[in-house]
């Protein structure tokens, strides 16, 4: 198997530096335990670099012509598809997902260049008429200025890929900390941007001790917006950090999608649909469907086919050839699962297939079922970020929303029934931010991404996306 990973670097004031004397952390294959490389951590005179080159570029990179930066976004956007194969095998290697999956982000993130290419020639403004003689008044969006992106590991091409195109787009310069556990693959974003002509130092690429980074660029009189994409804690702490220098901030935080599946339901579809679903990404996407609440006339057959389904998952390196489910992301993550399951088994919870983590190097857990799983569960409180489904059973819409609306988070939901007025009303009163009617891939570049509640605020994606790096200014002439 060819095991070729790319060398990694911070890419600062349009340099690829490598590590050199700086402090490194080591890049783990999830799927061994393997070394892959050595990321370079940069020092606060890095970032020191980085913001003085965002400050220096800002006006130029704001005022460039519409035209201009299209061309290099959709130029950015072409590169990205054409690399895609290899792209998506360092995306593989250091975050685990199968290479189909993999693929399919790193064209799916490519869309967004494509996407927000035509949305820097959008960005238009007004002609207010004025309640006095010979005033003219118009309102303008301008780019807001240097942007600190910080993403997780989880989706480490598409997640730099909604920020970066859409502020790029709309004329901002912008310093993006990726995750460390997953380098590579922004990296590689930001070769097809330097390739496609982005003028150095308009995009840097920063990795380091994450609290270190984000205390110091926050803290910044240069940056202008901060966005962040990663857990409720994180984000809370950036939001505070961002409060005092009153900065805005974008938060695509957590969620425990719940699934509601009526009797009239397509049950078949829902059953097979939700273990697709779920286990995509070994369950470490923040849209996945998690909890699956059941109404009880179709809750034994649902149960059936999901756990029949779940059986023929097929388990292992996400390089080879027809795995359907890769590792977790890390050690604390396979513990974190093993603790969510005693707990619910603890509670009266059933383990219907799965719960315990698989033999062998790397760090696989076997795709669970829980069901019957008593509301008191940590699992049915906390994100459980891993391979679990919940089934559960309820007996009326009143109770069932009750049950998907009870958690702090509103990021995804998702609903299964053959009734126009059930549908709307769902639809209506779910709190969550992306909703499915019987269908679980629901994400495309022209809808707006985010969510409500703990979830976080603002959105990525769509004719909404270019708005969070605008800022609107009026102009009263007289
Ligand atoms: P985490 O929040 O600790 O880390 C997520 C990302 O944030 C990582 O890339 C990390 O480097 C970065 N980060 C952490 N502390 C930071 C700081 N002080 N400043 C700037 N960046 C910081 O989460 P984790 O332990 O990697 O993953 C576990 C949990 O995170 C999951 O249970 C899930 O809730 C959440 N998560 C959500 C998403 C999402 O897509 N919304 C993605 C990854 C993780």
């Amino acid at each position: 198997m060819n095991v070729t990973y790319d060398p990694l670097y911070l890419f600062i004031a349009g340099e690829w530096i490598a590590a050199g004397n700086r402090d490194t952390a080591a890049v783990i294959n999830p799927a061994d335990g393997s070394v892959l490389g050595r990321v370079p951590l940069a020092t606060s005179a890095d970032l020191d670099r980085a913001l003085a080159t965002a400050s220096s570029v800002a006006t130029t990179w704001r005022e460039s012509f519409p035209d201009v930066r299209a061309a290099i976004l959709r130029r950015a956007g072409a590169l990205i598809r054409e690399r895609a194969p290899q792209i998506a095998r360092s995306l593989t290697l250091e975050e685990g997902k199968p290479l189909t999956e993999a693929l399919d982000e790193v064209n799916r993130a490519g869309e967004y260049f494509e996407w927000f290419a035509e949305e820097a020639r959008r960005i238009d403004g007004r002609v207010v008429p004025s309640n006095r003689p010979g005033v003219q008044q118009l309102v303008k969006r301008q780019a807001i200025g240097p942007v600190a992106a910080f993403t997780p590991w989880n989706f480490p091409a598409i997640t730099p890929a909604r920020k970066l195109a859409a502020a790029l787009a709309a004329g901002c310069p912008v310093i993006i900390k990726p995750g460390e556990e997953s380098p590579a693959t922004a990296l590689a974003l930001a070769r097809a941007l330097d390739d496609a002509g982005l003028p150095k130092g308009v995009l840097q690429v920063v990795f380091g001790v994450p609290d270190m980074v984000s205390s110091h660029l926050i803290a910044s009189s240069v940056i202008r917006k901060v966005t962040f994409t990663g857990s409720v804690p994180v984000g809370r702490l950036l939001s505070s950090r961002a409060a005092e220098g009153v900065k805005p901030i974008t938060l695509e935080l957590g969620g425990h999608g719940p699934v509601l599946v009526f009797d009239d339901a397509d049950v078949e579809a829902a059953a097979v649909g939700g273990v697709a679903n779920r286990f995509r990404g070994t369950g470490q996407v923040c849209i996945s469907s998690t909890r699956f609440l059941v109404q009880r006339g179709v809750y034994d057959r649902f149960v059936q086919r999901f756990v029949a389904a779940t059986a023929k998952l097929s388990v292992g390196n996400g390089l080879v050839d027809g795995i359907q489910v890769g590792p977790l992301a890390n050690h604390r993550q396979l513990e974190k699962m093993e603790q969510l399951v005693a707990d619910a088994v603890e509670r009266g919870a059933r383990v219907l297939a799965g719960g315990k983590r698989m033999q062998g190097p790397g760090y696989f857990f076997a795709p669970t079922v829980l069901a019957d799983v008593p509301v008191e569960a940590r699992v049915m409180q906390e994100e459980p970020f891993g391979p679990i489904a919940i089934i559960c059973p309820f007996d009326t819409m009143d109770e069932a929303l009750t049950e998907a609306n009870r958690l702090p988070y509103g990021l995804s939901a998702y609903a299964f029934t053959r009734s126009a007025r059930t549908a709307i009303d769902v639809g209506d009163r779910l709190d969550a931010g992306m909703i499915g009617i019987n269908q679980y891939r629901i994400i495309a570049t022209e809808l707006p991404f985010g969510g409500m509640k703990e979830s976080g605020h603002g959105s990525e994606g769509g004719t909404e996306g270019i708005g969070y790096y605008l800022t609107n200014k009026f102009i009263s002439q007289a």
